[in-house]
């Protein structure tokens, strides 16, 4: 019988050091630089021997190691025996997973009115043309009928309120938050909110209501206020640590989301420290930012720069025990070995239903006149539901061959789409970061499970357990984070 190589094996170097990746079956193998020559030497099918012949550099007999070496290349899967149907299968198995239709999410706009200005806010520059809305209550208890009706009650059912503000409508966030109990009382509700707004009353509400609060804050004061100020230019802040600090006495469940841009990176991770320490969140969210609809988000940075800040920040929370959302949605696929299907919830998991009665799936193309349809009519047939749904790296031609497949999803469609006017199209800046970000899991798996190859036949297969030291004190699995439903959309089965 003859072994090739598999196509969905990269080869990573580092320090005399040379890791094999397998972006399919998320597995790596660490060796020397015989790992490489084989991999290098193995240009057509050959049989067993003639491969432990060659790594033998053609030595009269084979030694045993070569042997050994390439029967374990061949259980794991960076070789497989030409006639293997065992990736084709899994490959097709992936692609049918990643078109199933599993709503689950619904972001709720109470208002599309905001009483702040943030400067690198896509939303601002997309929504000019939408203009401020408040929803009915009508809206909001059809929005909710819509989602119950064609969401899965095989899954946790999560509703976010995101605006624009949502507390600047506060009698339709109470209404509908009733509505919603009354409806399914096991569904997670999450108020997204700048915080400005929140007053004891509100706070208690909340807390009584179980709704999980989510506050926007980049860092301290003076990152803080560099991009989020009211509309007369003065920063945020300080009113939106006294909301934060209202919902804390009133007891509500409280996580920070940071938008990461030019005025926290370099130094993001001080900014962390401050906001943990200062503020206790139960989990951190890092959101990368998202390009304006000429192509440009002044606030945006460089994003080797950006990666490697997340990065050293992660270092630093994992040590802390703190989760991060956005950041986990990624490292999660390379330590669970699961591939992430889809990034983006929008792309099937997720409706958006907004103030004048409109449904959509991502909150970017609001205003844009694209992607929205009215409520009553909408159903799972529709066409643009469809096309969102079919996004997915795994069926596409170009990125079979990318080493980053398993943890990237896709990265975002609005981006996309303002990059290549195609949503179904290659968002290049979360492309980057993923590939950046895989290179440094695969060494820092090697430098957590105290990898030493010392010897050319030196070989290590981590096994799953070790895998989990890349999380250190983190519970990534806690059932009661917030937005656990959310992190964890579009992995495999
Ligand atoms: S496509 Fe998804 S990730 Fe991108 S802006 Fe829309 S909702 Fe966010
Ligand atoms: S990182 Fe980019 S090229 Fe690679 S699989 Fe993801 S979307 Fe495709």
């Amino acid at each position: 019988m003859l072994i090739e190589k598999s196509p969905f094996v990269h080869i990573f170097s580092s320090s005399g050091v040379v890791c094999l990746y397998h972006s399919l079956y998320v597995t790596n193998i660490y060796g020397s630089h015989l790992l490489a020559e084989l991999f290098g030497s193995l240009r057509f099918p050959q049989t067993i021997e003639q491969a432990a012949r060659r790594l033998c550099k053609n030595e009269s007999c084979i030694r045993p190691e070569s042997l050994y070496y390439i029967n374990l290349l061949l259980k794991h899967g960076f070789l497989r025996y030409t006639d293997s149907q065992e990736e084709s299968h899994l490959l097709s198995n992936l692609q049918q997973q990643a078109q199933y239709s599993d709503p689950r999410f619904l972001y709720l706009v109470p208002t599309s009115a905001c009483n702040l200005r943030c400067k690198y806010c896509h939303i601002i520059d997309t929504w000019a043309a939408y203009g401020h809305h408040h929803m009915s209550l009508e809206t909001a208890e059809a929005g909710i009928n819509k989602f119950m009706e064609h969401s899965s009650t095989s899954c946790q059912r999560e509703i976010m309120f995101y605006g624009g503000e949502p507390l600047l409508a506060p009698e339709v966030v109470k209404h509908a938050v009733s509505y919603i109990r009354k409806v399914d009382n096991t569904c997670r509700i999450t108020m997204f909110t700048n915080g400005t707004n929140i007053t004891p009353d509100i706070a208690k509400w909340m807390a009584d209501n179980d709704v999980f609060v989510i506050v926007s804050m980049d860092g301290p004061a003076e990152v803080h206020n560099q991009m989020r100020c009211h509309a007369d230019g003065h920063g945020g802040f300080e009113d939106t640590a006294r909301g934060y600090d209202i919902c804390k006495k009133a007891g509500c469940r409280l996580g920070i989301s940071m938008v990461l841009g030019r005025h926290n990176i370099p130094g993001l991770k001080s900014a962390v420290e401050y906001l943990i320490n200062r503020f206790e969140p139960v989990d951190l969210g890092f959101s990368t930012l998202h390009l304006h609809k000429n192509g440009e988000n002044p606030a945006m940075v460089d994003v080797p720069l950006l990666t490697h800040e997340m990065i050293d920040t992660f270092k630093f929370i994992r040590e802390k025990g703190v989760y991060a959302e956005h950041l986990f949605r990624r490292i999660r696929p390379f330590v669970e070995q699961q591939i992430r299907l889809k990034d983006c919830p929008s792309c099937g998991g997720k409706f958006l239903v907004a103030p004048d009665s409109s449904i959509g799936f991502c909150e970017a193309f609001l205003g844009t006149g694209r992607y929205y349809y009215p409520l009553d009519s909408f159903d799972l047939s529709n066409d643009g539901y469809n096309e969102w749904k079919g996004i997915a790296p795994i069926r596409r031609d170009e990125c079979l061959r990318c080493p980053a497949i398993a943890i990237c999803g896709g990265g975002c469609p609005y981006d996309a789409w303002v990059q290549h006017g195609n949503i179904n199209n290659l968002d290049t800046i979360r492309c980057q970061q993923a590939n950046i970000l895989l290179e440094w899991l695969v060494w820092d798996l090697f430098e957590q499970i105290k990898g030493e190859i010392n010897d050319p036949w030196d070989i290590i297969v981590p096994e799953p357990a070790q895998r989990q030291m890349i999380y250190s004190k983190i519970a990534v699995n806690n059932k009661s984070l917030p937005l656990q439903g959310y992190s964890t959309y579009g992995e495999s089965n």
